[in-house]
């Protein structure tokens, strides 16, 4: 089941930005789709629009082909699962799981068998007669999985269901969501404001800004072919350069790089490397691509080491290095370094749509 969105607006007030504009995309069948982007993007209202629980001003939705806009929340077979645990206090974990089911008049025996069901599939059959309070917060959220999944939905829409957990746990659950869904295969629209959480568990992400879509496309694509720096510094950080165009090449002093064609001589040129893909070295002689730069700081943060530092043109570059290789280099703050600028890339002009 596909969910397709045709420049779909919202407006919550008259004045100012939609929520929402002109977002069109698709979500492929089977697979995990991140809405990402900071907060106040918009993702959650797109979310909420596709359950049926707002109405767009203009455009479409399409669940399986299936225009959804007669179609009420009830009857659009979605489950979802917030942020935070809507779990029913006074219920066990086994009543709350069947809650969904027994609304619908299914038979007690057929519901007791699907509950137990569900809970094997979230791993916590154990604990189906405790109620909320007696669970973690990962438990919780497990918990409402499998609720959201009772009904057997066509769909499954998230919204930052691991936003109110700590850090470790979040980890853990990002591994549990990718088992669960490899074992069901149920489209997913997934919204988080965590880039590591999309790249890893999305097979398609749509980057969105202000209402709108920045980029959308394969994690990998959109990581190595930002279309704006606004795009690559969400995704993964980037140091920005800028260099003005001469014949068909941009000179950053130490690196070169060849202008698309549609820049013109005299034009600035914005290039991006990524923190991770900058090498150090020692200053000796002289190396063609390498600019001579002066340490700022140097921060280490576990197995990595995160270098600041000044081009002799004023530009700072952040540099990220595994530990052993800055160990191995001996580099402090105020001395002089060499750093390799060739990785620095144009930005991927954006597809016409
Ligand atoms: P995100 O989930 O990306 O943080 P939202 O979709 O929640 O963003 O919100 C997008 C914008 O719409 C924000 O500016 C938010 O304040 C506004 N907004 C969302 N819901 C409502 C609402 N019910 N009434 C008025 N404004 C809203
Ligand atoms: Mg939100």
């Amino acid at each position: 089941m596909s969910i397709v969105l045709q420049a779909v607006t919202k407006r919550f007030t008259s004045a100012g930005t939609p929520a929402v504009a002109d977002v069109s995309f698709e979500a492929p069948r089977g697979a995990i789709t991140a809405v990402l982007g900071p907060s106040g993007a918009g993702k959650s209202t797109v979310l909420r629009i596709v359950a049926g629980l707002e109405v767009p001003d203009s455009g479409k939705v399409l669940i399986d082909g299936e225009d959804c806009a007669r179609v009420p929340v009830q009857k659009r077979g979605v489950g979802l699962v917030f942020q935070h645990y809507a779990l029913f206090r006074h219920m066990t974990v086994r009543e709350n799981v069947a809650f969904g089911l027994s609304v619908r008049h299914v038979s007690r025996k057929e519901i007791a068998a699907r509950v137990l069901e569900l809970l094997q599939l979230v791993q916590l059959e154990h604990l189906a007669d405790r109620y909320p309070a007696q669970l973690s917060g990962g438990q919780r959220q497990r918990i409402a999985f499998a609720r959201a999944l009772a009904v057997r939905p066509r769909v499954l829409l998230l919204d930052e269901p691991f936003g109110a957990l700590d850090a470790s746990v979040r980890r853990e659950l990002r591994d549990w969501l990718e088992q669960l869904h490899a074992g069901m295969g149920v489209t997913t629209l997934l919204v988080t404001h965590d880039q590591e959480e999309a790249l890893e568990l999305a097979e398609h992400v749509v980057l969105m800004f202000d209402g709108r879509i920045a980029q959308s496309g394969p994690p990998g694509e959109v990581y190595d072919h930002p279309a704006s720096p606004m795009v690559a510094s969400f995704l993964g950080g980037a140091n920005l350069l800028t260099a003005p165009v001469f014949s068909g090449r941009a000179d950053f002093g130490a690196v070169e790089v060849p202008a698309p064609d549609s820049a013109r001589d005299g034009e600035l040129l914005q290039v991006f490397v990524r923190p991770h893909d900058l090498k150090l070295r020692r200053v000796r002689g002289k190396h063609p691509g390498l600019a001579v730069a002066r340490i700022e700081r140097v921060k280490r943060i576990g197995g990595y080491v995160r270098i600041s530092l000044a081009l002799p043109g004023g530009e700072s570059l952040t540099v990220e290095s595994p530990r052993s290789e800055i160990d191995e280099l001996g580099v402090a703050a105020g001395e002089p370094v060499l750093v390799d600028l060739r990785a620095a890339r144009p930005f991927t002009e954006p597809a016409p749509h």
